[in-house]
């Protein structure tokens, strides 16, 4: 973090609390549901939380929000760990919030002594008519009026499990006439007969978001519990729920949640791409998921980079998902194990080239002044991209064409000298000849050529597949697209290469490395490879090939 950097609202609000001697130490939590793995957003607020408590000191909690035991499952509860680790952090506790089931249950029951909780029987459509407008007060109906011990000893019954799913709930007995809808005696805990994936069957009734969220931070003695802007109509509530109970003041501060272009940020839009089928799993590489990211070799020093510059906003905004890729590139260029990879091959026999092969040495990073070097066989046939020849080249055309001069990357200037042709007249190779006096490092021909080629030996050639990949969506903003949002997915976003040729360098891989392959882009292997089939993610093209320019 640069020193010169100032305070974010959050940072601002921490330093008072310290300076004022409000807290010793201030505790933050990361509260994740494990319905769903996580995504870039949820990046943002674990660097939040976590970046906190490293700035100013103290501790930050995990906390598995875990209290809907229908949607929740332990792989979630495993990726999420595994996606907070790889981002860098460490939990002082990994706590959740069904370990507290036993004090909720305790903190009901309070309230319903001080009178300040009643079971009601009336359906879910009934409670909501009777919840009024934001405009017309809400009416109580006569549950409302049950006594302190006829409400203990339905809600016993009720945990008992002696009523079906949606026969009673307990409310909060708080204002039907509060401009806040939410304080209009909200549902605090609900019946549901299902298995939850900590606490089996022992529970039948489940407290409510609002019931356990802030009452599991006072618990945890959370100083700052930061959430995101739609919860704040809920503070006052959070705020009511600590008071009536009398526990630990946390205090609830919101920003803006991350919202990025050409892509989805919930985990039940996530979860329909991966049940539908529409990406591989939920580590697809074209997924805004941490897990998605890193498969594709996105960098956890990029990703925290990214979080840190888009910074800490009080207003709902849309990021250029161009600026993640910048930070992505701008690791990589510093770490990257430069490559020659080509795709679309074309022969060139280079007619005057004596040897049976020559290792040339090539830097394996020109960016890095300590870099190493591997070396790399040029022989008589080559390949080189399709691409960089043409017959009939227009001006400025700095590649190859015949009678045309070009470098091939850390070895010789060829010529080409002859085009040849199947009976279609299509082109299947060149003849060439090279200058053994122009040997990069060593160039004593005195030409001078403005195009650099890069190549690959064909007998040494190594097969690989290559999977590049394109935005998820074709539209910027998707959550404001017309329709449904499946509607906008690019049907274009994967191009798989099923056979392109490597410099045999590549056979020596492993997922660690990240590689430019030059002129192509930044690649890293994926997890499909195998001993027998090497496959390459793109990770990120070498520029912006989109027309917005991303600034520094
Ligand atoms: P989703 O809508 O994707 O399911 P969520 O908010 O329900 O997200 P949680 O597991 O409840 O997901 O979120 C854990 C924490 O991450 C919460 O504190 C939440 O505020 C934060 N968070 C979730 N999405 C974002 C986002 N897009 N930007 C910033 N923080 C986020
Ligand atoms: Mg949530």
């Amino acid at each position: 973090m640069s020193e010169e950097k100032s305070l974010n609202f959050l940072e601002e609000i921490i330093e008072k609390d310290l300076a004022e001697g409000k807290y010793q130490s201030i505790t933050t939590r990361f509260p994740p549901e494990p319905n769903g793995y996580l995504h870039i957003g949820h990046a943002k607020s674990i660097c939040l939380n976590f970046g906190l408590t490293q700035k100013f000191g103290g501790k930050t909690n995990l906390r598995f929000d875990d209290t809907n035991p229908v949607t929740e499952e332990t792989e979630y509860v495993d990726s999420i760990k595994e996606d907070i680790q790889w981002l860098g952090f460490n939990w002082a506790n990994e706590l959740y919030a069904s370990d507290y089931f036993d004090t909720l249950y305790e903190f009901a029951v309070t309230l319903i002594n001080k009178n300040l909780a009643y079971v009601d029987d009336s359906t879910s459509e009934e409670i909501a008519q009777q919840k009024g407008t934001p405009t017309t007060p809400g009416i109580r109906n006569k549950f409302s009026e049950r006594t302190v011990e006829e409400n203990l000893k339905l809600f016993i019954e009720m945990r008992e499990g002696k009523y079906a799913d949606g026969e009673k709930v307990l409310r909060a007995k708080i204002d039907m006439s509060s401009p806040n809808m939410h304080m209009r005696d909200p549902i605090i805990y609900r019946i549901k007969h299902a298995a939850h994936h900590r606490t089996g069957n022992k529970w039948c009734i489940y407290p409510m978001y609002d019931f356990a969220h802030g009452q599991s931070d006072s618990i945890e003695n959370i100083t700052h519990s930061i959430c995101t802007l739609e919860f704040i109509p809920h503070r006052e509530l959070y705020n009511w729920l600590i008071q009536q109970l009398e526990i630990f003041p946390s205090k609830q501060y919101e920003f803006a949640r991350l919202n990025m272009t050409y892509t989805v940020m919930s985990k039940r839009k996530l979860l329909q791409l991966v049940n539908e089928k529409h990406v591989i799993a939920w580590d697809d590489p074209r997924m805004p998921t941490i897990s998605g990211m890193r498969r594709r070799g996105y960098g956890a020093t990029a990703l925290r980079d990214f979080c840190d510059k888009i910074g800490v906003a009080k207003r709902e905004n849309l990021i250029d998902i161009g600026l993640l890729e910048f930070c992505v590139r701008e690791e990589l260029n510093k770490t990257a194990l430069r490559r020659m990879v080509v795709f679309n091959p074309l022969k060139i026999t280079i007619t005057n080239f004596g040897k049976e092969v020559e290792w040339v040495s090539i830097e394996d990073n020109p960016e890095d002044e300590n870099t190493t070097h591997r070396k790399v066989p040029f022989s008589k046939e080559i390949y080189i991209e399709q691409e960089d020849f043409l017959e009939n080249p227009p001006k400025k055309f700095f590649r190859l064409f015949p009678g045309g001069k070009v470098r091939l990357k850390g070895a010789y200037i060829i010529e080409c000298n002859e085009v040849v042709k199947d009976i279609n007249g299509n082109i299947i190779e060149l003849k060439c000849s090279y200058i053994p006096e122009s040997k990069s490092g060593n160039d004593t021909s005195g030409i001078h050529v403005k195009g650099t080629l890069h190549w690959v030996s064909v007998a040494h050639a190594v097969h690989a597949e290559v999977k590049l990949y394109d935005r998820l969506f074709h539209v910027e903003n998707v959550a404001e697209a017309e329709g449904d949002f499946k509607e906008h997915i690019n049907p274009n976003s994967l191009q798989v290469l099923d056979k392109v040729y490597a410099e045999p360098a590549l056979l020596d891989t492993n997922s660690n490395n990240r590689y430019q392959f030059l002129r192509k882009g930044y690649f890293c292997l994926d997890k499909d490879s195998s001993s027998e089939k090497l496959v390459f993610n793109r990770t990120v093209t070498l520029k912006d090939t989109w027309a917005k320019e991303v600034k520094k």
